[in-house]
């Protein structure tokens, strides 16, 4: 092989994109998509998929199309691509006829790297023609998941895209997704056509994302806390379940001095684009959501994915606390999970519409999370577990980071076994931890519950501590909540086993939140080289804003907050230092290039 040829792609790397090395399987993926293979791209958010047919499509002869799913995605890469000097554009909805027309005639000229469309515009009989009359360096099918009918993500029109293998065979394929399920790949593979597709699996593992699972108390204010202490200023997202308290929580969060906006799909489209617009624009904005704040945003910098309620499944928190890092610094996954949540989901699901094997799935899925939720172990070993990917603990969740202490829980869990059943299965966590820490109350004297032999035999444990053994014990399954009854909690077959003293019970221990001794991160990113150098960070963020408002772009377009935090850390004297910094290729270093170097010296 021609040495001078094998070292193209990672020249381009360099000077184009300005990074210094491959991640991963990129390399692999590049050398197979530019020298004409088909591939199927499986790599986790944030892993680096655009590259994996930029790259190509710079290396090929002819113009790559691009097939993206939304119109807002496509304008921002298209952006990101042009500040790199790349000769980028896209074909959407929101041009007019004589500007689709000005991209056609430079498709057919050959004046394009990359095309980004959308499906249905491909799929026109007009737009097939101009492609059959241009040269092609190949296809990517980005979000290709899009094809899956059972994914909450499905394009009709995606189905119609092996049209492009039919027409266009000589031209290579790429098909990319974040989405991990082994259904939804062979799905991919089948609907586009992609059975000779070489495969490349990333570890779906997000390093930089730390997972903290807290025991839910006051859920708004241990928010609050949570953003004020380690996310000051920094953009993030809180998922709600109802839209109700979506609404609430942004305004609670506004009250307390947080920039925070909300978004569901109660909302008129107007508002809901526009929050979205200034989510994706604005730096340091909160969104309070529900999912279907979903595939539109490819933020980079959302420092922080905070759940005030249970997501149904692993897949869902998975994908949910994914959009945090994307662009691989640190970032935190969070969320405060009680009772309350475990009676709520139930619920959801006993009063769905759906068949018996959907409900029978749907706890099966609810349990699998529950858990991750309890495990007294590493979260990223058992997060990466469910997706059949084995690990080791990764001391970067709260789990590796303070070990939950495990206790003998049998007798707590006896005595409270007992509580349910003497007071007759029909009633909550909070009557039952009144019942057992022998306090008199209203409802008590009303039940003559303080004649039972359970009165008072619980006064050992506070509160804390029997709400914590009450969630656990639905968490494990040996209580049920009952829905006809309020959330009654009932006794179940595994119960029975604990009450004959046939079974053991092993619980975590309530940590005590010790505080955050073991990470600095006060302002956000990067750690401590940046927090020593706050007051240049904070100016380049400043300049990078103006540059983004002059320019109208986002302001990751400009730089990415990497990027900045790496200037501030190096100091780069010279123009050859700041060449070196990740994320600087030669076109921005010949436009940002002087004005940085002079903000460095102050
Ligand atoms: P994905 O589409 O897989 O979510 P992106 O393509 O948006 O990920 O890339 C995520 C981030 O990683 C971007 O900020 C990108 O600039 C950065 N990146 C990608 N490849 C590299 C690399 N080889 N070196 C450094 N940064 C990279
Ligand atoms: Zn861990």
């Amino acid at each position: 092989m021609n040495p001078a040829v094998d070292s193209r792609p990672l020249q381009l790397l360099n000077t184009v994109f300005g990074h210094p090395v491959f991640r991963g399987a990129q390399s692999a993926i590049v050398d197979h998509v530019a020298g004409g293979g088909d591939a199927l791209v499986l790599m986790p958010t944030g892993g680096g998929k655009s590259l994996c047919y930029q790259l190509p499509a710079l290396l090929r002869e002819g113009t790559a199309l691009v097939v993206s799913p939304l119109i807002a995605l496509m304008q921002d890469q298209v952006a990101a691509l042009k500040q790199l000097g790349v000769r980028a554009t896209f074909l959407n909805s929101t041009l007019d006829g004589r500007e689709v027309n000005a991209v056609e005639r430079a498709l057919r000229a050959g004046e394009l790297d990359l095309l980004y469309v959308a499906p249905e515009r491909l799929m026109m009989p007009r737009m097939l023609q101009c492609l059959a009359d241009s040269k092609l360096a190949l296809f990517a099918i980005d979000e290709a998941h899009c094809v899956s009918q059972w994914g909450h993500d499905f394009r009709p029109e995606y189905l119609q895209l092996s049209v492009l293998h039919e027409r266009f065979p000589e031209v290579p394929r790429i098909a990319l997704t974040a989405t991990a399920d082994p259904q939804t790949r062979t799905e991919i593979v089948r609907r586009l056509a992609l059975d000779d597709a070489r495969v490349f699996i990333s570890s779906f593992d997000r390093p930089n994302i730390r997972y903290t699972i807290v025991d839910k108390q006051d859920a708004r204010a241990q928010l609050l806390r949570f953003i004020r202490e380690d996310h000051d200023g920094d953009a993030g997202i809180v998922y709600c379940l109802s839209r109700k308290k979506v609404d609430e929580t942004a305004a609670w969060l506004v009250s307390h001095g947080v920039r925070a906006i909300p978004y569901h799909a109660g909302m008129d489209t107007a508002s809901r684009t526009a929050n979205q617009a200034r989510f994706q624009r604005e730096e340091g904005i909160v969104v309070v959501a529900t999912i279907a704040f979903g595939m539109g945003i490819d933020k980079p910098d959302v420092r922080f994915v905070a759940h005030l309620d249970l997501p149904r499944s692993i897949e869902g928190y998975y994908q949910e606390t994914g959009r945090a890092g994307r662009d691989g610094a640190p970032a935190d996954a969070w969320m405060a999970y009680g009772l309350g949540d475990v009676v709520q989901q139930r619920r959801m699901i006993d009063q769905s519409e759906g068949s018996e094997e959907f409900r029978r799935v749907s706890v099966a899925k609810l349990d699998a999370l529950l858990g991750l939720c309890e495990t007294a172990g590493c979260r990223r070993v058992r997060l990466l577990d469910y997706f059949g990917e084995a690990s080791v603990p990764c001391g970067n969740c709260d789990t590796c980071l303070e070990p939950p202490q495990i206790w003998d829980a049998t007798d707590a869990a006896r005595k409270a076994l007992s509580c349910i059943y003497r007071t007759g299965q029909r009633f909550g966590a909070v009557h039952l931890t009144d019942v057992l820490r022998g306090r008199v109350t209203d409802r008590v004297t009303q039940w003559s519950h303080d004649q039972l032999n359970v009165f008072g035999i619980g006064a050992d444990l506070d509160e804390a501590a029997w709400r914590n053994v009450f969630r656990q014990l639905a968490a494990l399954g040996y209580v049920r909540p009952d829905h006809e009854a309020y959330g009654a909690l009932r006794l179940t077959d595994a119960s029975r086993r604990v009450l004959k003293g046939d079974e053991r019970v092993e619980m975590r221990h309530v940590v005590a939140r010790k505080g955050r001794a073991v990470r600095s991160r006060r302002g956000g990113i990067a750690g401590t080289e940046a927090a020593a150098n706050s007051g240049l960070l904070e100016r380049l963020k400043h300049w990078r804003m103006e540059q983004a408002r002059v320019q109208s772009v986002p302001a990751y377009v400009i730089f990415h907050d990497r990027t900045l935090a790496e200037i501030a850390a190096v100091q780069p004297a010279d123009i050859t230092a700041l060449a070196a910094v990740s994320g600087i290729g030669a076109k921005k270093l010949e436009r940002y290039g002087s004005a940085l170097l002079e903000l460095v010296r102050g």
